[in-house]
């Protein structure tokens, strides 16, 4: 059975990208329908919406979806439900996709590209999940006003809402406890509980969670702590499950112990393990066009939606297997170099990719 998947490239670097992970998709045994459509400033431009309704109704009717980045500052001044990254929160919104996985992993082979001391990142491995559809980020109302109180009524404001329900909290916290099941049986909720209402609650709720699951071991941590710890003692995390918000940023900085936020996969799922697959990178529209960017982030994308949408292990672990084998053999891409390995660009690092993985093939079969 052939499985269909969505391709939205989006803008900026995001068409440099997928089309080396489409390339490496290709490459496999694997039956695929691939179909391509416009998604981000790109739909825009054509289509005057980020999000059209055609993009979106394949996004639906596909098995996954694989993402590459939206965005540009020349898009800054349009009204925010027309800018470009209103695509991803509508997707993630229309498509129920709460859980947002986001490994770091340090490869053996770039530990000296890590701002940090080798032996602070060598072998860390954490998984990163972040509620995707919830708090500040799409809580209503929202907007600005004249204010009637605070420090300066009478003087124009800007507010946001924060808000989780116990159902939300509820599902990211069982994705969490089962991830980490598989795992080392760790899991620390990150919070504000000290200053937000909506985390004491959250926190409340995931420890009432964490009662169906006695074999794995929870601890709570403020996001300022958990943010200094990431940078102090990395490898004593194992799976972090937290909001939105908190998620956006701890797991930037989690990407930057690995190297580079070039390398570094996401997958967002439904309830279903339907899912959409992208890097966890922006549209880097310095980079655009110069055949600069990393494609790596993208095609692991690809092999997290063989694994858990497709279910396709095999797959995914040759595209991963390809991945380091690459590295082994010195292939760089600026993000990733370092003195003593070869310079290459987003189409030679897919080359590279998509070479390995026939290696692989072959000694496979022989
Ligand atoms: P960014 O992730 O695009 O870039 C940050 C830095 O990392 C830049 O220096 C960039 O050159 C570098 N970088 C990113 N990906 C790289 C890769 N694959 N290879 C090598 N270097 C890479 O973040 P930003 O600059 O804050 O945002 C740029 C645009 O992307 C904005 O419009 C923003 O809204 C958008 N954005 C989109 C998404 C998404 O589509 N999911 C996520 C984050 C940001």
């Amino acid at each position: 059975m052939s499985h269909k998947i969505a391709v939205l490239p989006g803008d900026g670097i995001g068409t440099e990208i997928v089309a080396q992970a489409v390339r490496v998709l290709r490459a496999l045994d694997v039956p695929l329908e691939l179909e391509t459509a416009l998604v981000g400033g790109a739909a825009y431009e054509a289509h005057g919406h980020p999000l059209p309704e055609a993009t979106l109704n394949l996004a639906k009717a596909a098995d996954a979806i694989l993402f590459g980045a939206v965005g540009d500052w020349k898009f800054d001044k349009l009204e925010r439900a027309l800018r470009p990254e209103q695509a991803i929160l509508g997707l993630r919104k229309h498509l129920g996709l709460f859980a947002n996985f986001r490994p770091a992993l340090c490869y053996e082979q770039l530990t000296h590209a890590s701002s940090l001391k080798p032996e602070l990142v060598a072998g860390l491995d954490i998984l990163i999940i972040r509620e995707l559809t919830g708090d500040i980020y799409f809580g209503q109302p929202r907007g600005r006003r004249t204010a009637v109180d605070g420090h300066f009524p009478g003087s124009e404001e800007a507010f946001d809402t924060m808000r989780y329900s116990k159902p939300e909290i509820e599902r990211i916290a069982h994705v969490a406890f089962q991830a980490a099941q598989k795992r080392s049986k760790r899991v620390t909720s990150v919070d504000k509980a000290n200053v937000l209402e909506t985390f004491q609650f959250w926190k409340d709720v995931v420890t009432e969670v964490h009662a169906s699951y006695p074999d794995v071991e929870l601890d709570h941590m403020y996001v300022d702590n958990a943010a200094m710890q990431l940078v102090k003692a990395p490898k004593k995390f194992d799976v972090v499950v937290t909001g939105n918000m908190f998620g956006d940023i701890l797991s930037d900085e989690a990407a930057m112990l690995t190297g580079s936020i070039g390398m570094l996969p996401s997958a967002s799922l439904d309830k279903n393990n339907k899912g959409l697959y992208e890097p966890s990178h922006g549209s880097a529209p310095d980079i655009a066009g110069k055949d600069m960017a990393n494609p790596l982030a993208t095609i692991l994308s690809a092999a997290m939606m063989l694994r858990f949408t497709l279910q396709q292990p095999e797959a995914a672990d040759r595209i991963e297997s390809a991945v380091k084998s690459v590295l082994s053999a010195g292939f760089r891409t600026a993000d990733i170099w370092s003195e003593g390995t070869t310079k290459v660009g987003t189409r030679a690092m897919g080359d590279a990719v998509v070479a390995a993985l026939t290696t692989t093939k072959t000694i496979t079969k022989s």
